[in-house]
């Protein structure tokens, strides 16, 4: 049996699946956010449920909201800050009480995604996560890949590329940068972009992301502005993916993944910023959707 762990900024979610990929059970809650320890108590319970409804012990991968250090095995690279310079995987392995694998959580989606999901099939996997935050993780065969580093797929703190003289510097990044993709290219990005040119009276806790898309699809010139200028960013970050790596397909995750208007709208966008004047890359949603996590951190054993 295999459990795998998606430890997230805003959500702890398990599932004990089959070999084959078959699920058994499966359990979320809450982070305990900025408490690291609790955290891992919350893990070590959850994967104690899991196996009692199961009805065996199963070997363990978990994904984290960051990456490790290649050498020291601390975090970093994590927007959820409480995880930096921790000894993440051997306080995982102590609380656990065996062998465990663990993972960035782009790299978990990117994984499952080739396994059995949108990127199935295809050799280079090139997932990208816009959500609360904007991440990505390569899978090459079926499997995550990571560089000397633990730094493939950390396209989120690249700067904007081409930016225009209104994007510079842009926001400050909680990496101690200025104006990386995150910034511009997380659904917390587009709705940040919306309520700047939002009408002054217009309360802000009313405005959500699929809302913008909502007032767009009823013909509201401003969030059609929005959207198109989000996609133009997308579009130009994910131009340099293009020409470095030129992978066989994008699989998209994370709330803006859901808007259909996306794959329609990408790709042209994009073949406009490439070097190559050719651009057939499929660019699709993930399948597993928001279950790509725990999937991906299951497979960590394949
Ligand atoms: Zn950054």
């Amino acid at each position: 049996m295999l459990i795998g762990i998606d430890w997230g900024g805003t959500k702890i979610e398990g599932i004990a699946m089959t070999p084959d990929g078959a699920e058994i059970a499966r359990l979320r809650a809450d982070t305990p956010r900025h408490d690291y320890d609790g955290c891992l108590t919350l893990i070590a319970d959850l994967v104690a449920r899991l196996e009692a409804a199961a009805g065996g012990e199963g070997k363990i991968g978990i994904g984290i909201p960051g990456s490790l250090e290649p050498k020291s095995r601390r975090g970093k690279g994590a927007s959820s800050t409480w995880l930096l310079g921790r000894p993440v995987e051997a306080d995982l392995r102590h609380a656990l009480g065996r062998d465990i694998r663990v993972e960035n959580d782009a790299d978990c989606l990117a994984a499952s995604e080739a396994v059995d999901g949108a990127g199935a099939g295809y050799n280079v996997v090139f997932a990208v996560i816009l959500g609360s935050g904007a991440g990505a993780g390569v899978a090459v065969g079926g499997r995550a890949h990571h560089g000397p580093n633990n730094s493939a797929g950390e396209w989120g703190h690249n700067p904007l590329p081409m930016p225009d003289v209104t994007e510079i510097p842009g926001a400050p990044c909680y990496c101690g940068k200025h104006g990386c993709l995150e910034t511009w290219v997380s659904g917390r990005a587009f709705r940040a972009d919306y309520l700047r040119h939002a009408p002054p009276d217009i309360d802000p806790e009313s405005i959500t992301s699929p809302g913008i898309i909502q007032k767009m699809r009823d013909g509201d010139r401003l969030s059609a502005l929005i959207w198109h200028r989000y996609v133009d960013r997308v579009a130009r970050g994910l131009s340099l993916v293009v020409n470095a790596l030129d992978p066989d397909v994008f699989v998209m995750g994370g709330g803006m993944s859901n808007v259909d208007e996306l794959y329609r709208d990408l790709p042209p966008v994009l073949a406009r910023y490439t070097f190559s004047t050719v651009f057939e890359t499929p660019i699709v949603r993930a399948r597993h959707g928001d279950s790509s996590g725990v999937r991906g951190a299951a497979w960590l054993w394949r």
